[in-house]
């Protein structure tokens, strides 16, 4: 039975990794509009703290949007987030292992973020001994 403490930072990750979805298509649309005519180089992408009650954004041109991405820092506001905490997981992120029925898993520490594919919004931090690696032929079906 997870306590209150885990609840909230299982909140804080799903929130995180909804943030870090909403930026990746902020910047796909941002190319686009790039394209498409002469508007600023520089966006308006959300702080990705992933805190209840954060509405900041962040400003930053394309190139600096895909550094973040890149190195798989989270784009933050100034004092806003903990560095400490696990990371977002990202579209490009690997199903590298399986647990209950299938996980998405980025190493983090010790463990691994972990999202369960029936609760997709709802990362975990899992020790790494819970999970088995795929097997060669998973490996390949993996999206
Ligand atoms: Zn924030």
């Amino acid at each position: 039975m997870p306590g209150k403490a885990d609840l909230a930072g299982d909140l804080r990750l799903a929130r995180r990794s909804v943030l870090v979805e909403v930026n990746a298509h902020i910047r796909v649309a941002a190319e686009r509009l790039a394209q498409a005519s002469s508007v600023s180089s520089v966006w308006e992408f959300m702080c990705e703290c992933g805190a209840a009650d954060c509405r900041a954004y962040v400003r930053l041109t394309l190139a600096q949007y895909d550094a973040f991405a890149l190195h798989d820092r989270r784009i933050l506001a100034d004092g806003h987030g903990d560095r400490s905490r696990p990371p977002a997981l990202r579209p490009k992120d690997r199903v590298l292992a399986r647990g209950r029925p299938a996980v998405f898993v980025k190493l983090w520490g010790d463990g691994a973020v972990v999202r369960f594919d029936d609760e997709p919004l709802a990362p975990k931090v899992v020790p790494l001994g819970q999970l088995r690696p795929l097997a060669d032929t998973e490996r390949a079906e993996a999206p």
